[in-house]
Order: C-alpha cells, then structure tokens, then sequence
C-alpha cells in the first residue's frame, strides 16, 4: 500500500505544481499530441526514456516491452502490440525518428544469454525467441555467455531491432525518402553513458559523456 499511496500524493504534486500551472504543456496537449519521435525501450523499470533523456509530455511517443524488441514485420492473424504502436507512431503521427533504446544490465537479455529461450516463461521464452539469431552470433563470436557477451548482445539486439524495422514497407518507404531516421541507442547505466550506433564505425560510440568525476 505504501508505494500506491506515495503515487496518489505524486500525483497530486503533478496536478498541483505542473499540470495546473498556466504555462503547463497540458495546455496544449489537451487538444492532440504531435510527438516528433517514437522510442522503442525495455519495461525494466530504470529505463524511462522520458526520464533519462529528460522529455516533456508530448515529445515522445513511447512503446515499452521485454528488451527493447522489434519483431520483424508479420502480416497474420497473430497479436501484434508493438507493431500496431509502430504503425500508429509512423502512420498516424508520422514522427520523423524511431530511437530503439537498449540499455546495460537487461534482464531479458541475461536470460536470452544464459538459458533455452523457450524456458525462460510462458510468454517471455518466444518474445526472446526474436533474438535467437543474435543471441546465436554473439555467443559464436565471444564463446560463453559472460558480462562482454551480454553486453554485446544487448547492443547487437538494439541494432537487429531498427533492422527489422526496414521490414515494415511503409517504414522502409519513409526511410528512403529521407522522411524518418532510425537510430539505435545504448543507456550503459554503470557509467552513465548515452552511445549510439555509428554506421561510419560499424560500433555505438558515447552521444554523451560519462558522469563527471568528482573532484
Ligand atoms: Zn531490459
């Protein structure tokens, strides 16, 4: 009870101090959102792309699920929630950038890494299963499943994932027409460092620094 009643006084504290406020962004976003770019993060809970990249409400429009994943594009009868949120994103909203935010320390990557896909959980087994063919080449490359390979494949499946976004027609059409950007992006949460994928490179290099030693 503790944690719903600190979210009840939390949002009392937002109403109060931002979304009442005369020059809320609320007063606006009443109306509609128009969000410029679409963030594909991971459900762990350190990972709020609106709080680490510091994002007004309406900025960005988010979907969130187990290790960042974008399946690639399927037209069956199958459930698809992240694809729909991509088609809303790209269709509706027409937002000019997809960021895929991996990020250090990815529980669903650690199990991805370390066990049979298919028993890690009822649901959470053929999610990952998406990676597989990742999974598969890191653990080629580097041997065993260790923290180098982890992280190797949390960046690899950021990367695999803004692939496969090329495989939705409509998302390659915007692309190549230099109407959308895709970016995939790594949040290493030990060193405080924000990296991206650099094509030139063939590797993410820091888009931001690491946290400012003490003097
Ligand atoms: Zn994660």
């Amino acid at each position: 009870m503790r944690d719903i009643q600190r979210f009840i006084a939390g949002f009392r504290s937002f109403r109060n101090e931002y979304f009442c406020r005369e020059d809320s962004p609320f007063c606006k976003l009443r109306e509609g959102q128009n969000p410029g770019t679409m963030v594909v993060a991971c459900s762990d809970s350190r990972t709020d792309p609106s709080i680490i990249m510091q994002c007004e409400p309406g900025e960005i429009f988010v979907v969130r699920n187990v290790a960042n994943i974008v399946p690639p594009y399927e037209s069956d009868t199958g459930f698809h929630g992240v694809s729909s949120a991509i088609e809303y994103g790209v269709k509706h909203l027409r937002v000019a950038n997809i960021i895929v935010l991996g990020h250090s320390s990815c529980g669903g990557v650690d199990a991805l890494m370390h066990a049979d896909p298919a028993a890690a959980g009822e649901f959470i087994g053929r999610w990952l299963s998406v990676m597989k063919p990742v999974r598969d080449e890191v653990l080629a490359h580097f041997g065993s499943p260790d923290k180098k390979a982890c992280t190797a494949c949390e960046m690899a499946g950021a990367l695999r994932s803004v692939r496969n976004l090329m495989t939705f027609p409509w998302i390659a059409e915007r692309v190549n027409a230099g109407e959308l950007t895709l970016h995939a992006w790594y949040f290493d949460m030990e060193t405080g460092r924000l990296l991206s994928y650099l094509p030139q490179t063939k590797s993410f290099e820091p888009l931001a620094s690491p946290c400012p030693k003490e003097e």
